[in-house]
Protein backbone atom coordinates (compact mmCIF):
# COMPACT_ATOMS: atom_id res chain seq x y z
CA UNK A 1 0.00 0.00 0.00
CA UNK A 2 1.30 3.57 -0.79
CA UNK A 3 0.79 6.07 1.22
CA UNK A 4 0.72 8.97 -0.65
CA UNK A 5 -1.90 7.19 -2.73
CA UNK A 6 -4.30 7.72 -0.25
CA UNK A 7 -7.01 10.58 0.02
CA UNK A 8 -5.43 12.57 2.91
CA UNK A 9 -6.90 12.03 6.69
CA UNK A 10 -8.82 14.96 8.22
CA UNK A 11 -5.07 15.68 9.67
CA UNK A 12 -3.51 16.03 6.86
CA UNK A 13 -6.49 18.03 4.70
CA UNK A 14 -5.76 20.57 7.91
CA UNK A 15 -2.35 21.15 7.79
CA UNK A 16 -2.09 21.13 3.79
CA UNK A 17 -4.86 24.02 4.52
CA UNK A 18 -2.94 25.72 6.47
CA UNK A 19 0.05 25.99 4.68
CA UNK A 20 -2.16 26.54 1.96
CA UNK A 21 -4.04 30.08 3.57
CA UNK A 22 -0.34 30.83 4.86
CA UNK A 23 -1.13 30.44 8.66
CA UNK A 24 2.57 29.34 9.10
CA UNK A 25 5.12 28.36 6.81
CA UNK A 26 6.15 24.83 8.23
CA UNK A 27 4.74 22.67 10.50
CA UNK A 28 5.81 21.49 14.17
CA UNK A 29 4.09 18.57 15.87
CA UNK A 30 5.45 16.53 18.55
CA UNK A 31 4.96 13.43 20.49
CA UNK A 32 4.93 13.63 24.25
CA UNK A 33 4.90 10.76 26.27
CA UNK A 34 4.88 10.46 30.54
CA UNK A 35 7.85 8.41 30.81
CA UNK A 36 6.01 6.71 32.87
CA UNK A 37 6.37 3.31 31.73
CA UNK A 38 7.66 1.57 28.25
CA UNK A 39 5.25 2.49 25.06
CA UNK A 40 2.90 0.47 23.18
CA UNK A 41 0.78 -0.48 20.07
CA UNK A 42 -1.03 2.70 20.96
CA UNK A 43 1.68 5.03 21.27
CA UNK A 44 2.83 3.63 17.90
CA UNK A 45 0.17 4.88 16.31
CA UNK A 46 0.65 8.41 17.92
CA UNK A 47 4.57 8.19 16.86
CA UNK A 48 3.81 7.16 13.12
CA UNK A 49 1.39 9.93 13.03
CA UNK A 50 3.36 12.51 14.34
CA UNK A 51 6.55 11.69 12.88
CA UNK A 52 5.02 11.16 9.53
CA UNK A 53 3.06 14.50 9.58
CA UNK A 54 6.69 16.34 9.83
CA UNK A 55 8.04 14.06 7.14
CA UNK A 56 5.49 14.32 4.78
CA UNK A 57 5.32 17.81 5.36
CA UNK A 58 8.37 18.83 5.64
CA UNK A 59 8.21 20.21 8.86
CA UNK A 60 9.48 19.18 12.27
CA UNK A 61 8.60 16.82 15.05
CA UNK A 62 9.89 16.98 18.67
CA UNK A 63 10.14 14.26 21.30
CA UNK A 64 9.05 15.61 24.61
CA UNK A 65 8.62 14.30 27.97
CA UNK A 66 5.59 15.13 30.16
CA UNK A 67 7.50 15.07 33.08
CA UNK A 68 5.38 16.67 35.64
CA UNK A 69 4.61 13.70 37.80
CA UNK A 70 8.02 12.79 39.39
CA UNK A 71 6.05 10.12 41.93
CA UNK A 72 5.84 7.61 38.59
CA UNK A 73 8.88 8.59 36.24
CA UNK A 74 11.84 6.87 36.11
CA UNK A 75 15.24 7.46 34.00
CA UNK A 76 14.81 3.56 32.73
CA UNK A 77 11.39 5.06 30.86
CA UNK A 78 12.92 7.42 29.23
CA UNK A 79 15.57 5.56 27.87
CA UNK A 80 13.47 2.56 26.83
CA UNK A 81 11.28 5.64 25.34
CA UNK A 82 14.35 7.14 22.53
CA UNK A 83 15.36 3.77 22.02
CA UNK A 84 11.60 2.82 20.84
CA UNK A 85 11.31 5.83 18.66
CA UNK A 86 14.50 5.32 16.96
CA UNK A 87 13.79 1.94 16.26
CA UNK A 88 10.39 2.62 14.63
CA UNK A 89 12.81 4.64 11.91
CA UNK A 90 12.13 7.92 13.81
CA UNK A 91 14.17 11.33 14.24
CA UNK A 92 13.30 14.24 16.46
CA UNK A 93 14.28 17.42 15.76
CA UNK A 94 17.10 18.53 18.06
CA UNK A 95 17.16 17.54 21.63
CA UNK A 96 14.65 15.65 23.63
CA UNK A 97 12.79 18.27 25.24
CA UNK A 98 11.44 17.70 28.76
CA UNK A 99 8.27 19.95 30.30
CA UNK A 100 10.97 20.19 33.26
CA UNK A 101 12.86 22.36 31.34
CA UNK A 102 10.38 24.98 31.22
CA UNK A 103 9.40 24.39 34.91
CA UNK A 104 10.69 27.97 35.95
CA UNK A 105 8.82 29.55 32.84
CA UNK A 106 5.36 27.71 34.14
CA UNK A 107 6.47 29.66 37.56
CA UNK A 108 6.34 32.93 36.17
CA UNK A 109 3.16 32.50 34.18
CA UNK A 110 1.56 31.13 37.41
CA UNK A 111 2.70 34.50 38.82
CA UNK A 112 1.13 36.13 35.99
CA UNK A 113 -2.13 34.16 36.28
CA UNK A 114 -2.10 35.09 40.09
CA UNK A 115 -1.48 39.02 39.31
CA UNK A 116 -4.20 39.38 37.21
CA UNK A 117 -6.48 37.86 39.30
CA UNK A 118 -6.76 34.74 37.46
CA UNK A 119 -5.42 32.31 40.18
CA UNK A 120 -5.32 31.56 43.46
CA UNK A 121 -4.17 29.50 46.20
CA UNK A 122 -6.83 26.72 47.68
CA UNK A 123 -6.69 25.08 51.04
CA UNK A 124 -9.67 22.65 50.64
CA UNK A 125 -9.22 19.44 50.98
CA UNK A 126 -9.64 17.09 48.24
CA UNK A 127 -12.45 15.54 49.17
CA UNK A 128 -14.02 18.97 49.71
CA UNK A 129 -12.95 20.34 46.71
CA UNK A 130 -14.65 17.64 45.11
CA UNK A 131 -17.43 18.11 46.59
CA UNK A 132 -17.15 21.94 45.65
CA UNK A 133 -16.57 20.92 42.34
CA UNK A 134 -20.10 19.35 41.88
CA UNK A 135 -20.94 17.11 38.77
CA UNK A 136 -22.01 17.12 35.09
CA UNK A 137 -25.34 17.77 35.97
CA UNK A 138 -24.88 20.31 39.15
CA UNK A 139 -22.89 23.46 39.27
CA UNK A 140 -20.25 23.31 41.58
CA UNK A 141 -19.94 26.25 44.00
CA UNK A 142 -16.56 28.79 44.87
CA UNK A 143 -14.09 27.77 47.24
CA UNK A 144 -13.99 29.87 50.19
CA UNK A 145 -10.25 30.87 49.23
CA UNK A 146 -11.22 31.87 45.66
CA UNK A 147 -11.57 35.69 46.73
CA UNK A 148 -8.04 35.73 48.48
CA UNK A 149 -6.10 38.97 47.70
CA UNK A 150 -3.50 39.07 45.15
CA UNK A 151 -0.94 40.11 47.58
CA UNK A 152 -1.74 36.86 49.69
CA UNK A 153 -1.74 34.40 47.10
CA UNK A 154 1.56 35.42 45.76
CA UNK A 155 3.03 35.17 49.18
CA UNK A 156 1.11 31.32 49.83
CA UNK A 157 2.06 30.45 46.33
CA UNK A 158 6.12 31.65 47.17
CA UNK A 159 5.53 30.19 49.87
CA UNK A 160 4.51 26.61 48.72
CA UNK A 161 7.38 26.49 46.39
CA UNK A 162 9.32 27.63 49.53
CA UNK A 163 8.20 23.40 50.91
CA UNK A 164 6.23 25.29 53.88
CA UNK A 165 2.97 23.48 53.42
CA UNK A 166 2.56 19.60 53.52
CA UNK A 167 1.73 17.56 50.46
CA UNK A 168 -2.20 18.10 50.13
CA UNK A 169 -2.24 21.17 52.16
CA UNK A 170 -2.62 23.69 49.05
CA UNK A 171 -3.07 23.76 45.35
CA UNK A 172 -3.17 26.23 43.32
CA UNK A 173 -6.21 26.65 40.87
CA UNK A 174 -6.84 29.08 37.88
CA UNK A 175 -10.08 31.14 38.61
CA UNK A 176 -12.31 30.79 35.88
CA UNK A 177 -15.73 29.23 36.15
CA UNK A 178 -17.63 26.86 38.92
CA UNK A 179 -20.95 26.75 36.87
CA UNK A 180 -19.11 25.51 33.74
CA UNK A 181 -21.15 22.93 31.59
CA UNK A 182 -17.52 21.70 31.34
CA UNK A 183 -16.21 20.50 34.65
CA UNK A 184 -12.31 21.05 33.32
CA UNK A 185 -13.72 24.46 33.57
CA UNK A 186 -14.57 24.88 36.94
CA UNK A 187 -10.84 25.69 38.64
CA UNK A 188 -8.45 23.48 37.58
CA UNK A 189 -5.42 22.75 39.55
CA UNK A 190 -2.57 24.54 37.85
CA UNK A 191 0.05 23.31 40.88
CA UNK A 192 0.48 20.16 43.39
CA UNK A 193 2.88 20.13 46.37
CA UNK A 194 4.90 16.71 45.59
CA UNK A 195 7.58 16.37 48.21
CA UNK A 196 9.30 14.20 45.21
CA UNK A 197 12.70 13.99 43.71
CA UNK A 198 12.82 14.50 40.27
CA UNK A 199 14.78 12.55 37.54
CA UNK A 200 15.69 15.33 35.59
CA UNK A 201 15.37 18.28 38.20
CA UNK A 202 16.22 16.83 41.23
CA UNK A 203 15.23 18.51 44.39
CA UNK A 204 14.79 22.07 42.76
CA UNK A 205 11.07 21.66 43.21
CA UNK A 206 8.68 20.65 45.61
CA UNK A 207 5.96 22.02 43.69
CA UNK A 208 5.15 20.19 40.22
CA UNK A 209 2.15 21.97 37.24
CA UNK A 210 -0.83 19.88 36.53
CA UNK A 211 -1.09 18.33 32.89
CA UNK A 212 -3.09 21.15 31.81
CA UNK A 213 -1.24 23.63 32.84
CA UNK A 214 2.13 22.11 31.25
CA UNK A 215 0.75 20.93 28.18
CA UNK A 216 -0.38 23.68 26.04
CA UNK A 217 2.37 25.63 27.64
CA UNK A 218 4.89 23.32 26.72
CA UNK A 219 3.62 23.69 23.14
CA UNK A 220 3.78 27.44 22.68
CA UNK A 221 7.36 27.82 24.51
CA UNK A 222 8.43 24.79 21.00
CA UNK A 223 6.55 26.76 18.07
CA UNK A 224 4.40 23.92 17.57
CA UNK A 225 1.56 24.40 15.63
CA UNK A 226 0.07 20.79 15.25
CA UNK A 227 -0.53 19.74 18.92
CA UNK A 228 -2.22 16.40 18.17
CA UNK A 229 -3.91 14.22 21.32
CA UNK A 230 -6.47 11.06 21.48
CA UNK A 231 -10.31 12.27 21.83
CA UNK A 232 -10.52 12.00 25.75
CA UNK A 233 -8.73 15.24 26.12
CA UNK A 234 -11.35 17.00 23.61
CA UNK A 235 -12.97 18.27 26.81
CA UNK A 236 -9.77 19.69 28.14
CA UNK A 237 -9.32 22.27 24.63
CA UNK A 238 -11.62 24.72 26.11
CA UNK A 239 -8.79 24.70 29.05
CA UNK A 240 -6.10 24.33 26.34
CA UNK A 241 -7.21 27.16 24.73
CA UNK A 242 -7.69 29.87 28.05
CA UNK A 243 -4.28 29.13 29.43
CA UNK A 244 -2.68 30.08 26.15
CA UNK A 245 -5.07 33.03 25.57
CA UNK A 246 -4.30 34.39 29.39
CA UNK A 247 -0.70 33.61 29.51
CA UNK A 248 2.01 35.98 27.62
CA UNK A 249 3.11 32.90 25.05
CA UNK A 250 5.34 33.22 22.22
CA UNK A 251 2.68 31.21 19.80
CA UNK A 252 -0.57 30.44 19.71
CA UNK A 253 -0.14 26.18 19.30
CA UNK A 254 -3.97 24.75 18.59
CA UNK A 255 -5.30 21.06 19.25
CA UNK A 256 -6.47 18.54 17.43
CA UNK A 257 -8.05 15.12 18.45
CA UNK A 258 -7.98 12.05 16.95
CA UNK A 259 -9.52 8.22 17.69
CA UNK A 260 -6.55 6.52 20.18
CA UNK A 261 -5.84 2.76 18.99
CA UNK A 262 -7.84 -0.04 20.79
CA UNK A 263 -6.64 -3.49 19.33
CA UNK A 264 -8.38 -6.87 20.52
CA UNK A 265 -7.20 -9.37 22.41
CA UNK A 266 -5.07 -6.67 23.72
CA UNK A 267 -4.62 -3.99 26.98
CA UNK A 268 -3.04 -0.64 25.47
CA UNK A 269 -2.48 1.65 28.79
CA UNK A 270 0.69 1.95 30.24
CA UNK A 271 -1.01 1.30 33.62
CA UNK A 272 -2.53 -2.15 33.09
CA UNK A 273 1.07 -3.39 31.39
CA UNK A 274 2.87 -2.27 34.45
CA UNK A 275 0.52 -3.86 36.49
CA UNK A 276 1.17 -7.67 34.12
CA UNK A 277 5.31 -6.51 34.92
CA UNK A 278 4.71 -5.99 38.70
CA UNK A 279 2.52 -9.25 39.57
CA UNK A 280 5.05 -10.93 37.15
CA UNK A 281 2.73 -12.43 34.76
CA UNK A 282 5.38 -11.42 32.13
CA UNK A 283 8.86 -11.55 32.44
CA UNK A 284 9.41 -7.59 31.72
CA UNK A 285 7.82 -4.99 30.08
CA UNK A 286 9.70 -6.49 26.77
CA UNK A 287 8.31 -9.58 27.21
CA UNK A 288 7.74 -11.38 23.67
CA UNK A 289 3.95 -10.82 24.81
CA UNK A 290 3.57 -8.08 25.52
CA UNK A 291 2.20 -5.31 22.93
CA UNK A 292 4.81 -2.87 24.10
CA UNK A 293 6.69 -1.48 20.96
CA UNK A 294 9.66 -3.07 23.12
CA UNK A 295 7.91 -6.39 23.62
CA UNK A 296 6.63 -6.30 19.99
CA UNK A 297 10.20 -6.35 19.06
CA UNK A 298 11.83 -8.59 21.04
CA UNK A 299 8.51 -11.27 19.18
CA UNK A 300 10.46 -10.55 16.02
CA UNK A 301 8.01 -7.26 14.89
CA UNK A 302 9.67 -5.20 12.40
CA UNK A 303 9.46 -1.56 12.41
CA UNK A 304 8.37 -1.89 8.73
CA UNK A 305 5.47 -3.73 9.90
CA UNK A 306 4.45 -1.82 12.32
CA UNK A 307 4.47 1.74 10.74
CA UNK A 308 2.54 -0.46 7.95
CA UNK A 309 -0.28 -1.31 10.42
CA UNK A 310 -0.18 2.27 11.50
CA UNK A 311 -1.02 3.38 8.02
CA UNK A 312 -3.47 0.77 7.08
CA UNK A 313 -5.62 1.72 10.05
CA UNK A 314 -5.42 5.16 9.46
CA UNK A 315 -6.46 8.32 11.51
CA UNK A 316 -10.36 8.61 11.84
CA UNK A 317 -12.05 10.77 15.03
CA UNK A 318 -14.34 8.20 15.98
CA UNK A 319 -13.05 5.65 18.35
CA UNK A 320 -13.15 1.97 17.41
CA UNK A 321 -11.40 -1.13 17.95
CA UNK A 322 -8.65 -3.01 15.02
CA UNK A 323 -9.06 -6.66 14.68
CA UNK A 324 -5.56 -8.23 16.36
CA UNK A 325 -5.24 -9.96 13.28
CA UNK A 326 -4.93 -6.59 11.36
CA UNK A 327 -1.31 -5.99 12.74
CA UNK A 328 -0.51 -9.83 12.37
CA UNK A 329 -1.61 -9.61 9.06
CA UNK A 330 0.85 -6.43 8.30
CA UNK A 331 3.98 -8.65 10.43
CA UNK A 332 3.11 -11.55 8.35
CA UNK A 333 3.34 -9.90 4.85
CA UNK A 334 6.42 -8.33 5.74
CA UNK A 335 8.07 -11.57 6.40
CA UNK A 336 7.05 -13.32 4.36
CA UNK A 337 8.51 -10.53 2.08
CA UNK A 338 11.77 -10.45 3.89
CA UNK A 339 12.35 -13.69 6.14
CA UNK A 340 15.34 -15.99 5.12
CA UNK A 341 13.59 -19.80 4.76
CA UNK A 342 14.97 -22.57 7.18
CA UNK A 343 13.90 -25.83 8.39
CA UNK A 344 13.35 -26.79 12.42
CA UNK A 345 11.36 -29.52 13.40
CA UNK A 346 9.60 -29.19 16.55
CA UNK A 347 8.71 -32.44 17.72
CA UNK A 348 11.23 -34.74 16.02
CA UNK A 349 10.83 -38.43 14.89
CA UNK A 350 13.89 -40.31 13.50
CA UNK A 351 14.00 -41.47 9.86
CA UNK A 352 16.51 -43.95 8.80
CA UNK A 353 17.12 -43.94 5.22
CA UNK A 354 17.95 -47.49 5.07
CA UNK A 355 19.78 -47.00 1.29
CA UNK A 356 22.11 -44.11 2.17
CA UNK A 357 25.25 -45.53 3.82
CA UNK A 358 26.14 -44.43 7.21
CA UNK A 359 28.61 -41.92 7.19
CA UNK A 360 27.91 -40.15 3.71
CA UNK A 361 26.98 -36.71 3.46
CA UNK A 362 25.12 -35.41 0.73
CA UNK A 363 24.93 -31.41 0.45
CA UNK A 364 21.68 -30.33 -1.26
CA UNK A 365 20.91 -26.94 -1.80
CA UNK A 366 18.23 -24.56 -0.89
CA UNK A 367 17.29 -21.04 -1.76
CA UNK A 368 17.75 -18.79 1.31
CA UNK A 369 14.63 -16.93 -0.18
CA UNK A 370 12.09 -18.79 -2.55
CA UNK A 371 11.43 -15.47 -4.56
CA UNK A 372 14.33 -13.54 -4.18
CA UNK A 373 17.60 -15.81 -5.81
CA UNK A 374 19.75 -12.14 -5.18
CA UNK A 375 19.50 -13.30 -1.40
CA UNK A 376 21.51 -16.61 -2.52
CA UNK A 377 21.36 -20.08 -1.32
CA UNK A 378 22.36 -22.32 1.96
CA UNK A 379 23.67 -26.11 1.90
CA UNK A 380 22.01 -28.30 3.95
CA UNK A 381 23.50 -31.92 4.81
CA UNK A 382 21.97 -34.61 3.79
CA UNK A 383 22.01 -37.93 6.22
CA UNK A 384 21.17 -41.22 6.59
CA UNK A 385 19.55 -40.09 10.11
CA UNK A 386 17.26 -37.28 9.67
CA UNK A 387 14.22 -35.59 11.77
CA UNK A 388 11.13 -34.86 10.85
CA UNK A 389 8.18 -34.08 12.72
CA UNK A 390 6.09 -36.63 14.04
CA UNK A 391 2.96 -34.93 12.98
CA UNK A 392 4.12 -35.46 9.40
CA UNK A 393 3.49 -39.04 9.53
CA UNK A 394 1.11 -42.14 10.47
CA UNK A 395 0.74 -45.24 10.07
CA UNK A 396 -3.04 -45.17 9.04
CA UNK A 397 -3.08 -46.12 5.36
CA UNK A 398 -6.53 -45.31 5.17
CA UNK A 399 -6.11 -41.56 5.06
CA UNK A 400 -6.96 -39.84 1.93
CA UNK A 401 -4.67 -38.23 -0.11
CA UNK A 402 -6.23 -35.10 0.16
CA UNK A 403 -6.97 -35.29 4.03
CA UNK A 404 -2.76 -35.96 5.04
CA UNK A 405 -0.48 -34.84 2.34
CA UNK A 406 2.41 -36.49 4.29
CA UNK A 407 4.35 -39.46 4.62
CA UNK A 408 2.08 -42.70 5.22
CA UNK A 409 3.90 -46.24 5.73
CA UNK A 410 3.98 -47.98 2.59
CA UNK A 411 3.98 -44.48 0.71
CA UNK A 412 6.24 -41.71 -0.43
CA UNK A 413 6.50 -37.86 0.17
CA UNK A 414 9.25 -35.28 -1.13
CA UNK A 415 11.54 -34.11 1.91
CA UNK A 416 11.65 -30.63 1.05
CA UNK A 417 15.06 -29.21 -1.13
CA UNK A 418 15.88 -33.05 -1.47
CA UNK A 419 14.74 -36.84 -2.15
CA UNK A 420 11.60 -38.31 -2.36
CA UNK A 421 11.63 -41.29 0.60
CA UNK A 422 8.93 -44.32 0.97
CA UNK A 423 8.52 -45.30 4.71
CA UNK A 424 8.97 -49.19 5.05
CA UNK A 425 8.65 -49.82 8.74
CA UNK A 426 8.29 -48.45 11.70
CA UNK A 427 9.95 -49.04 14.98
CA UNK A 428 8.49 -49.21 18.16
CA UNK A 429 9.27 -49.39 22.17
CA UNK A 430 7.46 -50.99 24.67
CA UNK A 431 4.50 -48.70 25.15
CA UNK A 432 3.96 -48.87 20.80
CA UNK A 433 5.11 -45.41 20.17
CA UNK A 434 6.63 -45.16 17.14
CA UNK A 435 10.71 -44.42 17.57
CA UNK A 436 12.25 -45.03 14.25
CA UNK A 437 10.88 -45.04 10.16
CA UNK A 438 13.09 -47.00 8.52
CA UNK A 439 12.86 -45.46 4.52
CA UNK A 440 14.34 -45.65 1.02
CA UNK A 441 15.12 -42.55 -0.74
CA UNK A 442 14.15 -42.70 -4.71
CA UNK A 443 17.63 -42.25 -6.42
CA UNK A 444 17.03 -39.69 -9.06
CA UNK A 445 14.45 -37.67 -7.15
CA UNK A 446 16.48 -34.70 -6.33
CA UNK A 447 15.58 -31.56 -7.82
CA UNK A 448 13.73 -34.12 -10.17
CA UNK A 449 10.16 -36.17 -10.88
CA UNK A 450 10.07 -39.32 -9.58
CA UNK A 451 8.12 -41.76 -12.58
CA UNK A 452 4.84 -42.21 -12.60
CA UNK A 453 4.07 -44.49 -10.86
CA UNK A 454 5.44 -42.83 -7.85
CA UNK A 455 3.39 -40.49 -6.06
CA UNK A 456 4.54 -38.20 -3.17
CA UNK A 457 1.26 -37.14 -1.38
CA UNK A 458 3.76 -33.67 -0.15
CA UNK A 459 6.33 -31.98 0.55
CA UNK A 460 7.57 -32.00 4.58
CA UNK A 461 10.55 -30.31 5.96
CA UNK A 462 13.53 -32.22 8.09
CA UNK A 463 16.99 -31.81 9.67
CA UNK A 464 19.90 -33.65 9.38
CA UNK A 465 20.09 -35.84 12.63
CA UNK A 466 24.00 -35.54 12.45
CA UNK A 467 24.06 -31.97 11.66
CA UNK A 468 21.72 -30.60 12.60
CA UNK A 469 21.50 -28.41 15.96
CA UNK A 470 19.27 -28.12 18.99
CA UNK A 471 17.41 -25.37 19.87
CA UNK A 472 15.03 -23.88 22.14
CA UNK A 473 11.76 -22.56 20.92
CA UNK A 474 9.52 -20.63 22.86
CA UNK A 475 6.23 -20.63 20.95
CA UNK A 476 3.83 -17.20 21.94
CA UNK A 477 0.55 -17.12 21.89
CA UNK A 478 -2.40 -13.91 22.68
CA UNK A 479 -1.68 -13.01 26.24
CA UNK A 480 -5.43 -12.45 26.54
CA UNK A 481 -8.17 -14.82 25.62
CA UNK A 482 -10.70 -12.01 25.57
CA UNK A 483 -11.04 -10.11 22.92
CA UNK A 484 -11.77 -6.74 25.17
CA UNK A 485 -9.63 -8.21 28.43
CA UNK A 486 -9.69 -4.61 30.07
CA UNK A 487 -13.52 -4.12 29.04
CA UNK A 488 -14.43 -3.57 33.02
CA UNK A 489 -16.31 -6.35 34.28
CA UNK A 490 -13.51 -8.61 35.99
CA UNK A 491 -9.81 -7.49 36.42
CA UNK A 492 -7.95 -7.97 33.43
CA UNK A 493 -5.41 -10.15 34.79
CA UNK A 494 -8.53 -13.13 35.04
CA UNK A 495 -8.36 -13.13 31.03
CA UNK A 496 -4.53 -13.83 30.67
CA UNK A 497 -3.74 -16.70 28.95
CA UNK A 498 -2.08 -19.60 30.74
CA UNK A 499 -0.98 -21.18 27.58
CA UNK A 500 0.70 -18.00 26.22
CA UNK A 501 4.19 -19.53 26.34
CA UNK A 502 5.31 -23.10 25.60
CA UNK A 503 9.21 -24.12 24.95
CA UNK A 504 10.06 -26.46 23.03
CA UNK A 505 13.06 -28.20 22.20
CA UNK A 506 13.44 -28.58 18.54
CA UNK A 507 16.11 -29.62 15.56
CA UNK A 508 17.29 -26.72 13.36
CA UNK A 509 19.11 -26.62 10.57
CA UNK A 510 22.73 -25.97 11.15
CA UNK A 511 22.52 -22.78 9.09
CA UNK A 512 20.66 -21.20 12.01
CA UNK A 513 23.77 -21.21 14.30
CA UNK A 514 24.97 -18.70 11.98
CA UNK A 515 22.38 -16.54 12.76
CA UNK A 516 22.36 -13.10 14.79
CA UNK A 517 19.98 -11.92 17.60
CA UNK A 518 16.86 -10.34 16.24
CA UNK A 519 17.32 -11.90 12.45
CA UNK A 520 13.82 -13.14 11.20
CA UNK A 521 13.12 -16.53 9.65
CA UNK A 522 10.76 -18.54 8.54
CA UNK A 523 10.88 -21.72 9.28
CA UNK A 524 9.19 -23.64 6.84
CA UNK A 525 5.62 -25.11 7.62
CA UNK A 526 5.95 -24.21 11.36
CA UNK A 527 5.73 -20.21 11.72
CA UNK A 528 8.12 -17.27 11.57
CA UNK A 529 10.57 -17.41 14.03
CA UNK A 530 13.40 -14.26 15.38
CA UNK A 531 16.33 -15.18 17.50
CA UNK A 532 16.25 -13.93 20.60
CA UNK A 533 17.78 -10.50 21.24
CA UNK A 534 18.94 -11.71 24.57
CA UNK A 535 19.40 -14.96 24.65
CA UNK A 536 20.36 -16.35 21.27
CA UNK A 537 23.86 -17.21 20.39
CA UNK A 538 25.42 -20.21 18.43
CA UNK A 539 25.98 -22.34 21.06
CA UNK A 540 22.67 -22.05 22.60
CA UNK A 541 20.07 -20.81 19.96
CA UNK A 542 16.97 -19.35 20.97
CA UNK A 543 14.25 -18.27 18.69
CA UNK A 544 10.94 -17.08 19.74
CA UNK A 545 7.74 -17.37 17.32
CA UNK A 546 6.79 -14.60 15.43
CA UNK A 547 3.44 -15.19 14.13
CA UNK A 548 2.32 -18.25 12.91
CA UNK A 549 2.24 -18.84 9.02
CA UNK A 550 -1.78 -18.87 8.64
CA UNK A 551 -3.35 -15.35 7.89
CA UNK A 552 -6.98 -15.39 9.63
CA UNK A 553 -7.56 -11.72 8.54
CA UNK A 554 -10.05 -10.86 6.23
CA UNK A 555 -9.34 -8.16 4.10
P1 LIG B 1 -1.67 5.24 28.77
O1 LIG B 1 -3.14 5.44 28.90
O2 LIG B 1 -1.28 3.96 28.16
O3 LIG B 1 -0.92 5.52 30.03
P2 LIG B 1 -1.13 7.85 28.03
O4 LIG B 1 -1.98 8.58 27.09
O5 LIG B 1 -1.28 8.17 29.46
O6 LIG B 1 -1.24 6.33 27.73
P3 LIG B 1 1.18 9.27 27.34
O7 LIG B 1 2.58 8.97 27.65
O8 LIG B 1 0.55 10.46 27.95
O9 LIG B 1 0.38 7.98 27.68
O10 LIG B 1 0.95 9.28 25.77
C1 LIG B 1 1.76 9.93 24.85
C2 LIG B 1 0.97 10.17 23.60
O11 LIG B 1 0.52 8.94 23.05
C3 LIG B 1 -0.24 11.01 23.87
O12 LIG B 1 -0.34 12.02 22.89
C4 LIG B 1 -1.37 10.05 23.78
O13 LIG B 1 -2.54 10.67 23.34
C5 LIG B 1 -0.86 9.02 22.78
N1 LIG B 1 -1.50 7.73 22.99
C6 LIG B 1 -1.55 7.02 24.14
N2 LIG B 1 -2.28 5.90 23.99
C7 LIG B 1 -2.68 5.88 22.69
C8 LIG B 1 -3.47 4.99 21.91
N3 LIG B 1 -3.98 3.86 22.41
N4 LIG B 1 -3.69 5.30 20.61
C9 LIG B 1 -3.16 6.41 20.08
N5 LIG B 1 -2.42 7.30 20.76
C10 LIG B 1 -2.18 7.05 22.06
MG1 LIG C 1 -1.24 10.47 29.57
Amino acid sequence: MNTTDKPLHFLEQIIEKDLADGRFSSICTRFPPEPNGFLHVGHAKSICLNFGLAERFNGRCNLRFDDTNPEKEEQVYVDAIKADVRWLGFQWADDVRYASDYFDAFYEWALHLIRAGNAYVCELSAEKASEYRGWATRPGKDSPYRSRTVEENLDLFERMRAGEFDEGASVLRAKIDMTSPNMNMRDPILYRIRKQSHHQTGDKWCIYPSYDFAHGQEDAIEGVTHSICTLEFQDHKPLYDWLIENLPVPCKPRQYEFARLNLSYTVTSKRKLKQLVDQRVVSGWDDPRMPTISGMRRRGYTPSAIRQFCDMIGVTRSDGMVDVAMLEHAIRDDLNENAARAMAVLDPLKVVITNLPEGEVQEVIAAVHPNRPERGQRVLPFTREIFIDRSDFTEDTTLSRKKFKRLVLGEWVRLRNAYVIRADEVVKDESGTITEVRATLVPGTLGEKPSAEIRPRGVIHWVSAIHGRQAELRIYDRLFTHEVPDRGEDDFVTCVNSDSLRVVQAWIELSLTDAVAEQCFQFEREGYFVADRYDYTAQKPVFNLTISLKDTWKK
